[in-house]
C-alpha cells in the first residue's frame, strides 16, 4: 500500500471512510515524509524495540514504525479510527492496535504482555492536551522505558528543555530533567500536518536516566517544592514556600533550610538548579521529622 504521509492518500482515505476530525481528540496528522524519518532516526529505532505509539491516528506513523521496528503497540482512542486502521496496516504482522484512552491503562502491564517487562520505546505525535500527564505518567509510574520520542508543542519542548534563570524554566523543566535527558530532534511547520494545528511543533527525545542524575531523600516533598516555588514566579523562595497550601513549614524553617542549603536569603525559585532543589529538600526533609 502507498504509504499516508503521500498527502494525496491521506485525503482519499479520509474520504473513503468519511472520517471527521475530532478537535477535542487532537486530530492533526502528519503528512510529510522527511519528518517522519528523521522521529524513526531520533528514537533510534530498530528490530529488536517493541514500541508503544499513543494515538496512531489513521496509521501514518505506525507504517513507519512497523517497518523499522520489532513490533508496535498502538493505543488509540477514537472508534471511528479502528476500521481505518485495519486496511492502512493490514501489510504488517508486527502491529497490535489497542482501542483505549492511554491514560485510563495500566501501561506496565502492557510492557509485561508485549515484552516480558524489557524496556520500550515510545514514540507518539501526541495529542496536546494529554502532553504532560502522559510524559509524568511514564516516568511516575516507573515504566520501563528506554526513551519516549514526541512531538509536542514547541513552546512545550522548550520549557522541557529549559535550564535555570530563562523563561521557560519551570516545574515541567524540572520534571522531565530529573527523569531523562532531553534532546531536541527536530522542529516542525504546522503545514506538516492535516488539518494544520495553529501552532508550531518539535520532535523532543527524553532519554531516561538508569538513576536520576541527583540523590534526594524525598522525592514526593521535592516536586511539592519545585511547584510552590514556580506557583508564584515574581515571589521569593521563602514566600513561595511559605504561601504554598501544600507544604506547612514555618518562615523562619524555610529561611533557615535556605540558608543551610548555602543560598542567599532573597533568591527566587526559579535560580535554583536541580541538585539546588534536591539540597534544600533534604535541609527541609529534616525538620519534617
Ligand atoms: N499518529 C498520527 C499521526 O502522526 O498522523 C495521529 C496523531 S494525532 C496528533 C493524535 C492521535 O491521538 C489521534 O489519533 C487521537 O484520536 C489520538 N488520541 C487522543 N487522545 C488519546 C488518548 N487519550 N488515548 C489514546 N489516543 C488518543
Amino acid at each position: 500500500m502507498e504509504k499516508l504521509s503521500n498527502p494525496q492518500k491521506t485525503i482519499e482515505i479520509i474520504k473513503k471512510y468519511e472520517f471527521c476530525f475530532q478537535k477535542k481528540f487532537g486530530q492533526n496528522f502528519l503528512i510529510d515524509g522527511h519528518v517522519l524519518d528523521k522521529i524513526i532516526a531520533g528514537a533510534g529505532v530498530t528490530k529488536d524495540d517493541m514500541v508503544l505509539e499513543i494515538g496512531p491516528g489513521i496509521g501514518t506513523m505506525t507504517q513507519y514504525l512497523a517497518e523499522a521496528a520489532g513490533s508496535v503497540a498502538a493505543v488509540e482512542i477514537d472508534r471511528n479510527l479502528l476500521p481505518i486502521l485495519e486496511e492502512t496496516l493490514a501489510d504488517y504482522d508486527n502491529v497490535s492496535v489497542i482501542h483505549a484512552d492511554v491514560l485510563s491503562l495500566d501501561l506496565n502491564q502492557l510492557v509485561q504482555e508485549k515484552n516480558g517487562g524489557r524496556p520500550i520505546k515510545v514514540v507518539a505525535n501526541l495529542p496536546y492536551y494529554i502532553t504532560t500527564p502522559i510524559i509524568m505518567a511514564l516516568f511516575e509510574q516507573h515504566v520501563p522505558i528506554a526513551n519516549i520520542t514526541v512531538m509536542v508543542q514547541k513552546e512545550v519542548a522548550a520549557r522541557m528543555k529549559a535550564g535555570p534563570g530563562t523563561k521557560d524554566y519551570g516545574a515541567l523543566s524540572l520534571a522531565v530533567q530529573y527523569y531523562a535527558e532531553p534532546y531536541i530532534v527536530a522542529n516542525v511547520p504546522c503545514n506538516c500536518f492535516m488539518p494544520r494545528p495553529n501552532v508550531d511543533s518539535a520532535v523532543i527525545r527524553l532519554t531516561k536516566y538508569d538513576t536520576p542524575p541527583v540523590a534526594v531523600k524525598d522525592e514526593t516533598l521535592m516536586f511539592k517544592i519545585i511547584r510552590a516555588s514556580f506557583n508564584q514566579r515574581r515571589k521569593t523562595l521563602v514566600n513561595g514556600l511559605y504561601n504554598s497550601p501544600e507544604l506547612s513549614f514555618t518562615k523562619e524553617q524555610i529561611a533557615d533550610a535556605i540558608a543551610k542549603a548555602g543560598l542567599p536569603p532573597s533568591i527566587r525559585g526559579e535560580a535554583l538548579t536541580l541538585e539546588q532543589f534536591a539540597e534544600l529538600t533534604d535541609r527541609l526533609a529534616e525538620i519534617q521529622k
